[in-house]
């Protein structure tokens, strides 16, 4: 068992994971804009929609990349109401605050992403 995560830190990455989730889901609302011909009270919010469940059309319009990262923005952030944010998935380690400064939706530490990027 590592030390927690100092408590600004923590704050100061969880922001992170807000604007990376916030940025990632308007790259999808504008794609869809372009997509859609939506008439004017059609102000479905996928943002809010996102938040609690993903809807079929809404995991179709985005591509994998963005469907990866986005899935782990929000695991990173369910870690965090878990009070589990900055352990590994794999080993149970810390992760290492400067990894998780750098990628702060890191999901394990370095041996093990290179173990499952291998396997
Ligand atoms: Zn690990």
């Amino acid at each position: 068992m590592g030390m927690p995560l100092r408590a600004a830190l923590l704050e100061r990455l969880k922001e992170k994971l807000l604007e990376k989730r916030r940025t990632l889901i308007n790259t999808v609302r504008e794609k869809q804009a372009d997509n859609l011909e939506t008439g004017s009270d059609g102000t479905q919010d996928i943002a809010d929609q996102a938040t609690t469940a993903y809807t079929k059309e809404f995991l179709l319009s985005i591509s994998d990349t963005e469907r990866q990262l986005l899935k782990q923005v929000d695991a990173a952030l369910e870690k965090m109401r878990l009070k589990k944010y900055g352990e590994c998935e794999r080993c149970g380690e810390p992760i290492g605050e400067k990894r998780l400064e750098a990628l702060s939706f890191a999901l394990f530490c370095i041996a093990c992403q290179e173990e499952e990027e291998r396997s």
